[in-house]
Order: C-alpha cells, then sequence, then structure tokens
C-alpha cells in the first residue's frame, strides 16, 4: 500500500448536542425545488424541473464570519434545508428513502449571481458561481429519524434583521424523500453526503459586513456575518 504523501484535512460538521461530528463526503444541491424561487429567476416550474449539482466537500463552513469573496460584486443568500445521509444506497425508493437521513440543518447556498448569469447566458458550468471555498455554512446537525423528518415548517432568513427569505418547506416541489431517492438513480449514495434542498423566494445580496440568521423551524438556525477574515 503506498503511502500518502501529506494528509489532508476532513471536512465536519458538528452534531448538535454532542461531542461528535459528521464528517462530510459530497455537497449535493438541488436548483429550482421552490415554484417561486424558479419564477424569480426567470424560469417556469411548470416545465422546467429541479435539477442537481454539487459543491466540494470542503466548501462547508461552520457559522461565524466568513470573508466576503473574491471574484464577485452580487454575493446572494440562499436559505436551505441540508440532509445528511447515514446511510448509502442505489436506486432507493421514495417510500424507505428517510431511513437513510442521519439528520438535519441549516444551510447558506452562498452564489455568486454575477458570475452564475454569465455561465447560464455562455452554456457554462456553474463552479466558479456556485462552488467556491466557504461557499456552504452549515449549522450543526440534528439528529432525527424517518418519522421527525421536517416536511413542513417556517424557513426563513434575515439580513441585519430584515426578512429576506419567508418560506414553508411544504413548498417544496421534490420532497427530500424524492430527491434522496432521485439522487440515488444517478449516483451510489454514501454515508457522509450532504444534500442542499434548494432555495425559497426572497434571494437577494449581501453586502460586506451584513449579518445573515437563518433558520427552520424544529431544525436550528445558522449566524454568519460576511466580513474580512475566514
Ligand atoms: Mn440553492
Amino acid at each position: 500500500m503506498p503511502t500518502p504523501l501529506f494528509d489532508l484535512p476532513r471536512p465536519l460538521v458538528p452534531v448538535a448536542g454532542s461531542d461528535a461530528a459528521y464528517p462530510v463526503r459530497r455537497i449535493y444541491c438541488v436548483g429550482r425545488n421552490y415554484a417561486a424561487h424558479a419564477r424569480e429567476m426567470g424560469a417556469d416550474p411548470s416545465r422546467d424541473p429541479p435539477f442537481f449539482f454539487m459543491k466540494p466537500a470542503d466548501a462547508v463552513a461552520s457559522a461565524g464570519r466568513l470573508a466576503y469573496p473574491r471574484d464577485t460584486a452580487n454575493l446572494h443568500h440562499e436559505v436551505e434545508l441540508v440532509v445528511a445521509l447515514g446511510r448509502g444506497g442505489v436506486d432507493i425508493p421514495v417510500e424507505n428513502a428517510l431511513d437513510y437521513v442521519f439528520g438535519y440543518a441549516v444551510g447558506i447556498d452562498l452564489t455568486k449571481r454575477d458570475r452564475q448569469n454569465e455561465a447560464k447566458a455562455a452554456g457554462q458550468p456553474w463552479e466558479r458561481s456556485k462552488a467556491f471555498d466557504h461557499s456552504a455554512p452549515v449549522s450543526p446537525l440534528v439528529p432525527l429519524g424517518p418519522h421527525q423528518a421536517p416536511a413542513s415548517g417556517r424557513i426563513t432568513l434575515t439580513v441585519n434583521g430584515a426578512v429576506r427569505q419567508d418560506a414553508d418547506l411544504a413548498d417544496m416541489i421534490w420532497s427530500t424523500a424524492e430527491i434522496i431517492s432521485r439522487l440515488s438513480q444517478i449516483w451510489a449514495l454514501q454515508p457522509g453526503d450532504l444534500v442542499f434542498t434548494g432555495t425559497p423566494e426572497g434571494v437577494g445580496p449581501i453586502a460586506f459586513g451584513d449579518v445573515l440568521e437563518a433558520r427552520i423551524q424544529d431544525v436550528g438556525g445558522l449566524r454568519v456575518e460576511i466580513g474580512s477574515g475566514a
């Protein structure tokens, strides 16, 4: 067995109420999973279904201060329910899909909207706008069994105390179970896989120094200050 030349840090998300941490393998993201957000982005939710993209595992970040990223003048917030898988599988039926979940968290899919719009117009991929360093702040994970899965409940994001996003998880086009089932038809899912399940309407720009408070009923909250320093 060859010896690795050096060790790499393993991205971790704290588990709420415990000393344990959840190791992150992959970050899957759902685009266009709330009809009103699809419309605000210029799409037609009756014609354009949700879809998947990814962020690198080491894009995960914790609550606290994050640097305003380089390479954008239009950083946007997208509050999302995050699902953490505790079991792996392929072709998982919708009926059993929640059995594969370890827990849930609140996440913000930070997005360089200027770079994303340029990529859309040019037919180019989204990594530059979605997969940058620290682009996936996540709250501590709350372990919840299949019968406690948050299927409805308020999802909100404020900027400096002003409400920007305020919706209900019940507005999701694909449910958590449907997302897991569909993902598992494309990729072999594994423990350590996080899924950002899409954002509701009200996305908007973040300025240097802004304080973001994201909250999901029965899941928790996440406070992020966008300023200098990492
Ligand atoms: Mn998103």
